[in-house]
């Protein structure tokens, strides 16, 4: 069984195909940069999608060797995500399946982060942490489905260390620069903002910047920003294991590159005898094999159906916990 899948959520309209044995025939990418400083701008990134969908489609199509009617059915990312990005995906993606006469399928872009995840690092049944630009999440499965157990209240772990690269004036993303900086700071107090089982990064950004104006250095900055967010994550992750009971722990999303971030959750995993295991970095951002593997596992053998495909629309504000799984 093989899918076509597209991913159109944010930044990256990406096109894939994936069969049933988890193997990726194409793996195609366009990501939207925008102009420096200046992040997403949401109708400029869906004009970009508008641009590169066909050249897209073509090249992921030739990549895997495969015609339209070698496919058995089309995965899209529905939600959540940029209404602008999702639409000049899915309106698209529509005509494809109307004109070939495809089922369409659309998957939780979050979900199958995780289950891709699983699916490369040959975890089972882990505690994730979810740490994307837009997104810090920590989650696990229990009673028939994926449970958001901590998560930030405000702004994204990388988009916190972003803004802030943005107000010292390093270049974006930022997280690589601050990683490289840190290695050679000390510590200074930052506020450490755990509430429950949720995090808040936001308070955090307003006092480094405002210690840097008054002349703290960026190495001591980014050393002591990186040390209290990490350990923060790093505290309620640990919560979630021991609540949940898991005995593995995987990172994803581009934050996962950082070293100092998988030292920390490195020795608290040891320290409980759990596994650690991080997605290869290829396929931690976003990308359309995620979307295509997330359709193979919810695909349930449907038929095409006009009606249907014409129907699906954009989930924007979609939450892991809605998808049931029975
Ligand atoms: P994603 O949304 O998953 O593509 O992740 C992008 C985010 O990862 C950006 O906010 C980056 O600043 C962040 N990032 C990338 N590399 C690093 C790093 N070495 N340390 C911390 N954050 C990073
Ligand atoms: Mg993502």
């Amino acid at each position: 069984m093989k899918t076509l899948s597209f991913e159109c959520t944010a930044h990256t309209f990406g096109v894939a195909v994936v069969d049933d044995k988890g193997s990726i025939l194409s793996d195609v990418k366009y990501q939207y940069t925008g102009e420096k400083g200046k992040g997403i701008v949401p109708n400029e990134a869906a004009e970009y999608f508008k641009e590169v969908r066909e050249e897209a489609l073509s090249k992921a199509l030739k990549e895997s060797k495969l015609k339209i009617k070698d496919i058995d059915f089309i995965s899209i990312s529905q939600g959540p995500g940029l209404p602008l990005s999702l639409y000049a995906g899915l309106n698209f993606v529509k005509e494809v399946a109307l004109k070939n006469k495809k089922p369409l399928i659309g998957v939780n872009h979050l979900i199958s982060h995780l289950e891709l995840g699983k699916l490369l690092t040959k975890s089972k049944d882990p505690v994730f942490i979810l740490a994307t630009g837009a997104n810090t999440q920590i989650i696990a499965f229990e009673g028939g489905r994926y449970r958001v157990f901590g998560e930030c209240l405000s702004i994204g772990l990388g988009n916190a260390l972003d803004k802030f690269g943005r107000a010292i004036g390093l270049g974006f993303p930022a997280g690589p620069e601050i990683e490289e900086l840190a290695k050679n700071g000390s510590y200074v107090e930052l506020p450490y903002v755990v509430k429950g089982m949720d995090v808040e990064f936001s308070g955090i950004i307003t006092k480094v910047t405002q210690l840097s104006e008054k002349g703290i250095s960026k190495e001591d900055l980014c050393y002591s920003l990186q040390e209290t967010c990490f350990s923060m994550l790093t505290e309620v992750s640990e919560r979630a294991m021991a609540h949940c009971g898991k005995k593995e722990l995987l990172l994803i999303g581009g934050v996962a590159a950082n070293k100092r971030l998988i030292s920390m959750l490195e020795v608290m995993c040891k320290e409980r005898g759990a596994d650690f295991k991080v997605v290869p970095l290829k396929y931690s951002g976003d990308n359309a094999v995620q979307i295509g593997w997330q359709g193979i596992l919810d695909y349930k053998d449907e038929k095409f159906n006009e009606d249907k495909v014409k129907k699906l629309d954009i989930k924007p504000g979609w939450r892991v916990e809605e998808v049931i799984y029975p």
